[in-house]
């Protein structure tokens, strides 16, 4: 019996570039002007408390001003045709695909609305945008506060449900990168060099990555080249 086709998107901060966030560049550069070793490494945050809530409060802010667009609205109408056999992983800590009706989104490197605490483990979901540096509600420590984001050199959870989907993937599934340089993950070792059918859309060339490995490859905004897409993975999600 052939195996029934699934679909993977796997999208990175490209994908909400255009509802105004802002993309990161390099894995060892800048984000917003400020530096990644500053704000988002497991070795330096505590040391750097202040300034990495600081980053992560003004994140939260542009956040919340931020609408999912079309091509978040895109991969949530691929939801709806095919609901069982999808599975979205983001590497965004961003909630657009929830804005625009995913669910079941796994979110690689966490959430930018949750806060934990590194001492008890607790962790909750942030009231308004700016963490007001309370105690940890279980616990009461306030320097033990983390954002609920992955950091470099820190342990990434769901990568486990990545390391699944990559290793069962088949030559009927169909796997849809979006926005992504391929320098925190790389989505050509992961994805174009399995048997999957593999198509990537990003704005530009990516040096990182081994982009003639992909199936296809669409070069411009999510939100035009996402909706093109539909015959592609209508003819591969639905055959007999
Ligand atoms: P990246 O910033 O390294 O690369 C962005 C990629 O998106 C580039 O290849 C660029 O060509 C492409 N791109 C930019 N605008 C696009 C558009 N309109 N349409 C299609 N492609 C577009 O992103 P990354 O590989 O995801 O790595 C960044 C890391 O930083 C990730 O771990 C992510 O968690 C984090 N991050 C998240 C957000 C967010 O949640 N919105 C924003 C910035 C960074």
């Amino acid at each position: 019996m052939v195996p029934t086709p699934r679909l993977i998107v796997f999208s990175g901060a490209g994908l909400s570039a255009e509802s105004g966030l802002a993309t990161f560049r390099g894995a060892t550069g800048l984000w917003e002007g400020i530096s990644i070793r500053t704000v988002c490494h497991i070795d330096t945050w505590e040391d750097n408390f202040d300034a990495v809530h600081d980053f992560y409060d003004a994140r939260r802010e542009a956040g919340a001003k931020a609408e999912p667009n079309p091509a978040h609205r895109t991969i949530a109408a691929w939801q709806k045709a095919w609901p069982d056999r999808i599975h979205i992983l983001t590497q965004n800590i961003d909630r657009l695909l929830e804005g625009a009706g995913c669910e079941q989104v796994v979110h690689l490197h966490g959430d930018i609305r949750i806060l934990w605490c590194v001492q008890c483990r607790h962790e909750w979901e942030i009231a308004g945008n700016r963490y007001e540096r309370a105690g940890c509600p279980a616990c009461g420590k306030i320097r033990t506060v983390k954002p609920g984001v992955v950091f470099f050199g820190e342990n990434a959870p769901r990568y486990d449900d990545l390391w699944q989907i990559v290793a069962s993937l088949r030559k009927e599934d169909t796997v849809v990168v979006i926005g992504t340089s391929g320098t925190v993950l790389p989505a050509d070792q992961l994805f174009a060099r399995s048997k999957a059918y593999s198509i990537l859309v990003n704005l530009e060339p990516a040096q990182q990555m081994d982009e003639g490995a992909f199936s296809e490859r669409r070069y411009g905004p999510a939100t035009q080249e996402l909706p093109t897409l539909w015959p592609t993975l209508r003819s591969r999600m639905d055959r007999e």
